[in-house]
């Protein structure tokens, strides 16, 4: 017997579209593989590596501790049950049982995303603030109430400049007590964003483990202030809390470490550079060929500061066409597309140099 995707019947996939869960994140390096290999060889008390973990964590990110969440999800739905149980009183085994109407989170209106399902899967009830055009300093400070247990910032593609910014956000909710969370769960790059958010002033910060990070994909970093991490652990596996279900290995944890240790010493200035002679592959291979037109876009479609390819196509092409056909291809390459244009988007983070002419060659094949 072997256990491999090919003995399933599955093909492997070029991915050339995003760090996409459906597609299974990313490719973890050698490092972090021979980490959760170590990791898997003896037992270990749990509660023991959690807060070692962290504490390394915390100090790779410049942060005062940290959390290994089962994804980013995990990290935004404990931190809210974390804010919700310190304004009501909702104790580690009553919770959600005991949930009162002490539960909200103001949200503005155009964060909203279907990540934040996480958020209301804690029981909070989100109050949004601001419209798709705006959200002003008014309608935060008309929003706070007796119940108000969290802000919730969610950073990505949803932010716009009609925002209310995260340096006025944090200033309120400061003035008013109130913690900020950021969901910058595919904020990296840039690395510094691990720090950033947090001396910006927000309380927590949460990362997914299994986008750039490339560490186990059923990992989520969690960092900011020792007194919401204390109350994040407490919540989580090994515990019998909300997080049980949601328990993270000693394999992924050590992974994870690994993972974090690996990115903040990467020369991403140099990765940046790879990327662009990818994005510059793709654009004069592709350029003028069979009617299509292709150019460099930035950012990407997560709000990154990395390239992409904007490959726009002639009429007599659909793009949901040339998606189907390039998947349905020998090998299998997944490419996103545009939101707007007839155009597909071809992504140079999640592919080597090999896949990048495989994925050129592949579309010239499919567009003749
Ligand atoms: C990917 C993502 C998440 C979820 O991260 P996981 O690690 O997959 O749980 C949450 N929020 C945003 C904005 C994301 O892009």
């Amino acid at each position: 017997m072997s256990s491999n995707y090919k003995s399933l019947g599955i093909r492997p996939v070029i991915n050339a579209n995003a760090t996409l869960t459906k597609l299974g994140g990313s490719l973890m390096p050698a490092e972090v593989r021979q980490a959760m290999q170590d990791g898997a060889q003896s037992f270990v008390d749990m509660h023991e590596l959690q807060q070692k973990v962290g504490a390394r964590l915390a100090e790779i990110t410049r942060n005062e501790a940290a959390f290994v969440s089962c994804g980013a999800a995990t990290g935004l739905l404990l931190a809210t049950v974390a804010c919700i149980q310190k304004v009501s009183g909702a104790t580690f085994e009553s919770f959600p049982n005991s949930l009162g109407t002490q539960n909200e989170v103001i949200v503005q209106r155009m964060h909203r995303n279907p990540y934040d399902y996480a958020v209301r899967q804690a029981g909070a009830s989100l109050v949004e603030i601001g419209t798709m055009d705006g959200t002003s300093l008014e309608d935060l400070e008309n929003a706070y109430s007796a119940s108000t247990v969290a802000i919730f910032w969610f950073q990505g593609a949803m932010n716009q400049p009609s925002e209310l910014s995260l340096e006025n956000v944090i200033q309120s909710a400061k003035n008013q007590g109130v913690p900020v969370i950021v969901d910058g769960a595919a904020q990296l790059p840039p690395a510094s964003n691990l720090w950033n958010f947090t001396q910006l002033g927000a309380d927590l910060a949460i990362f997914s483990g299994g986008k750039d990070l490339s560490g186990p994909q059923v990992s989520g970093l969690v960092v900011g202030k020792s007194e919401w991490i204390e109350r994040i652990r407490l919540l989580g596996a090994p515990n019998h809390g909300v997080g049980r279900p949601m328990k993270v290995g000693k394999e992924e944890m050590m992974g994870l470490l690994a993972a974090v240790e690996r990115y903040v010493s990467l020369d991403h200035e140099q990765l940046l550079e790879v990327y662009e002679q990818r994005v510059r592959v793709w654009i004069q291979g592709l350029n003028g060929k069979g009617g299509l037109s292709a150019k460099r876009d930035y950012p990407n479609e997560a709000g990154q500061p990395v390239p992409r390819a904007l490959v726009q196509l002639p009429d007599h092409w659909s793009k949901d066409q040339l998606v189907d056909q390039l998947m349905a291809g020998q090998p299998a390459v997944s490419v996103a597309p545009s939101e707007k244009l007839n155009a597909i988007l071809l992504n140079p983070m999640t592919v080597n140099d090999e896949e990048t002419q495989i994925v050129l060659k592949q579309i010239l094949k499919v567009i003749h």
